[in-house]
């Protein structure tokens, strides 16, 4: 029973019985990690307060291959993101970022980038001028270290480099461009391609070049990114029903942020 130790950031927590608890990490070596915490509930554990959702520190466990629940022995913190959980909102959207690491991550399987990613969002959560726009460039950037980004230059279904088409929505100006963004497809649809999706979200070719910009960009260097409403509001609909669609999973503290922080 080899003991590991590797860099790890507590993504889940579960009471289990009076005193325990399952916590999951994702981890910089291993990639997501579910543990069982004995006793760290007991008033007496030194371990209680440094396992908080969000914390980063130094992980050792028993590593027992094909075993679902793996053994902690130890946790050292790094950093608990003191400038976050300050903050509701900042520590909501950081409880999401969680979940849909969570959500992609397949247990076992590493992956520095997610870890990497997810760090570098937490560093920066407790500074982001507009945090919505953060959570918009941590989804591009963890679709795209997992291998599900949308497709955004070529047509998604027979690869036609996409230019902004003449808009027919009711009441929109003739001449006003649009792209249509396919979730079923995984991308943007060349006008030729559009009917094959009749359920496919319109997006302004501005909105379109920003989740570019977002893609390539670094997160620490968010607070020089602009955004309008109109982008807000169409890369928060095209993502959501994106990770939606491709993890199958209603996220919970997404619908949070809907229903209690975008009032
Ligand atoms: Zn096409």
């Amino acid at each position: 029973m080899p003991v590991q130790k590797t860099q790890a950031i507590v993504i889940r927590t579960f009471p289990l019985q009076e005193f325990h608890k399952i916590i999951t990490f994702y981890t910089l070596d291993f990639g997501k990690v579910k543990t069982v915490a004995y006793g760290v509930k007991s008033p007496k554990s030194r371990l209680g307060g440094s396992l908080e959702l969000l914390n980063h520190g130094t992980l050792l466990f028993n590593h027992r291959e094909n075993r679902e629940l793996q053994h902690l022995t130890d946790f050292n913190l790094i950093d608990g993101f003191d400038a976050v959980r300050t903050d509701f909102t900042r520590t909501t959207y950081g409880c999401y970022f969680a979940e849909l690491v969570d959500a992609v991550a397949s247990e076992g399987v590493a992956n520095p980038e997610v870890f990497t990613l997810l760090r570098g969002t937490y560093q920066f959560l407790g500074h982001a001028n507009d945090v919505p726009l953060l959570a918009r460039i941590f989804e591009i950037k963890l679709l795209d270290c997992v291998g599900y980004g949308p497709e955004l230059s070529q047509c998604a279904h027979c690869s036609l480099l996409v230019t902004a088409a003449p808009s027919f929505e009711k009441g929109a100006p003739p001449s006003h461009p649009v792209l249509a963004f396919s979730v079923r497809h995984g991308g943007l649809l060349c006008t030729d391609c559009q009917h094959r999706d009749a359920a496919a979200f319109s997006m302004a070719p501005g909105s379109c070049e920003l989740l570019k910009m977002l893609r390539k960009s670094e997160v620490s260097g968010l607070n020089r990114i602009h955004a309008s409403t109109r982008n807000h509001h169409e890369l928060k609909l095209a993502l959501s029903n994106f990770i939606q669609y491709h993890t199958e999973r209603n996220l919970k503290s997404l619908r949070f942020i809907e229903s209690v922080l975008e009032l």
